[in-house]
């Protein structure tokens, strides 16, 4: 009987030899985390490079999911049917005459995965194309045919489909280990984090507030982002940290034009000591070349000498509106465009010094003790899972609640 499914194909986790196997339990893990929670069983069978979908859950809902699995490369919605080249036909004509083509034209490709099929692949393309052509009235155009069906022989099915929709790409999650994302409220960071799961990075997110001199607007945002964030990664823990002392005593420490690099060097030590805790082995920011004054060449590597952990910036070469675009594809423009009271305009001097070295640090992190200040911002950090079910981060943290709450008031906010 045919019945629908969904084809994944496996993307670069094919080309990775002696530790494909590796991969490809992650991706398999990955996507059974992506799956869970749909009312409904989903059975999960993988030959070769392809993983296949069956279940009593709508096909919409499936393809939902996993189109947001970074690992797989190709997306079909299909329909299966048995290995008889008659019941192919039947499936083919009955596919097309659901979907309006119009005056348009066809073209059958078929391949075989089972070389055993008594058929060849060109063979069994010319009699399902035939059959169309007379059921349906259809011209064949092998060139530029308004309507691919790709006919795809497996060990123990058939199957066919007209739509082939792009998958996130990429390495799955946790194939090239953890890493830590400095999360702002604007636009580059969450596509930073994204670029970066995509490259098989587990993130988890740190967020720093102007607290307690600025409102909590701005951790609402990196919460909500987060959980969006959270739809390519099954689960990522976010940081709250509260910089606004710490930027205070900078400012009085005399840090003028070197203030918003200060801070930089600050937020990336903090980071750097989250992610040793963690086992993070980077550090993403989204920092873009030049963007602003902050970004200059010299600067970010001012803030690199500061690191303990490499500092990956996945956007360095984007320009603004390449990132803004990307932002409205992966869902986080959204919340990123909502106002909020970012720590960095707090106590930001009317011109940033654009030519830094490190050296010119030595002294105001001196009478700061940035040891000890780090200390101190990590005992104050708020975690939270914004992935995980309502409560889980409450019983852990004083004022989650609160966060939640906001961001759910942003995501309100930004989807209206
Ligand atoms: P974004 O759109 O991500 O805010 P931006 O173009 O505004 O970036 P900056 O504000 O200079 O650029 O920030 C550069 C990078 O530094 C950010 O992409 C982010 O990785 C990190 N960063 C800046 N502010 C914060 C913050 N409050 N908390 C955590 N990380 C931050
Ligand atoms: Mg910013």
């Amino acid at each position: 009987m045919a019945h629908s499914c969904v084809l994944l194909k496996h993307g670069e986790v094919v080309l990775k030899g002696r530790n494909r196997g590796r991969f490809e339990e992650l991706l398999q893990r990955n996507l059974r985390t992506a799956l869970d929670g749909l009312d409904g069983p989903v059975r999960i069978r993988t030959s070769r490079s392809v993983t296949v979908l069956t279940g009593p859950v709508p096909v919409e809902r499936m393809l939902e999911r996993v189109r947001r699995v970074p690992g797989f490369s190709v997306i079909q919605p299909a329909v299966a049917v048995a290995k008889d080249p008659e019941a192919v036909a039947d499936a083919a004509v009955g596919l097309l005459r659901d979907r309006p083509v119009g005056a348009g034209s066809f073209a059958v490709r078929a391949r075989r995965r089972d070389k055993d099929f008594p058929m060849r692949s060109g063979e069994l393309a010319a009699l399902v194309g035939a059959r169309v052509q007379r059921e349906l009235g259809l011209p064949v155009d092998l060139t530029s045919p308004s309507v691919e069906i790709a006919v795809e022989v497996d060990r123990n099915e058939v199957y066919l489909s007209v739509e082939r929709l792009p998958g996130q790409g990429g390495l799955p999650v946790g194939a090239s280990g953890r890493a830590v994302v400095l999360l702002s409220g604007g636009y580059d960071s969450p596509v930073a984090a994204h670029r970066a799961m995509r490259r098989g990075l587990r993130c988890d997110f740190v967020h720093f507030t102007g607290a307690p001199y600025t409102g909590p607007s701005s951790a609402y945002k990196a919460y909500a982002l987060v959980r969006e964030l959270t739809r390519y990664q099954p689960d990522a823990r976010l940081h709250i940290v509260p910089l606004g002392t710490a930027q205070r005593s900078l400012a009085t420490a005399g840090a003028g034009r070197l203030q918003v690099v200060a801070q930089r060097r600050l937020m990336v030590r903090v980071a750097g000591e989250l992610a040793r805790r963690t086992g993070a082995r980077a550090l993403v920011t989204g920092d873009s070349l030049g963007q602003v004054a902050s970004q200059t060449l010299s600067n970010l590597a001012t803030v690199d000498q500061a690191s303990p952990l490499p500092v990956l910036r996945p956007l360095l070469g984007w320009d603004k509106t390449e990132i803004m675009e990307e932002a409205e594809r992966i869902g986080t423009a959204g919340i990123s465009r909502l106002p909020d009271e970012d720590c960095c305009r707090l106590l930001a001097p009317p011109r940033v010094a654009t030519g830094t070295t490190p050296g010119q640090f030595i002294r105001l992190e001196n009478r700061l003790d940035v040891e000890r200040t780090v200390g101190e911002l990590l005992d104050r950090a708020q975690v939270m899972r914004p992935g995980r079910d309502e409560g889980e981060d409450g019983r852990e943290n004083a004022g989650a609640e609160d966060v939640r709450a906001g961001a759910e008031d942003v995501r309100a906010g930004a989807v209206a």
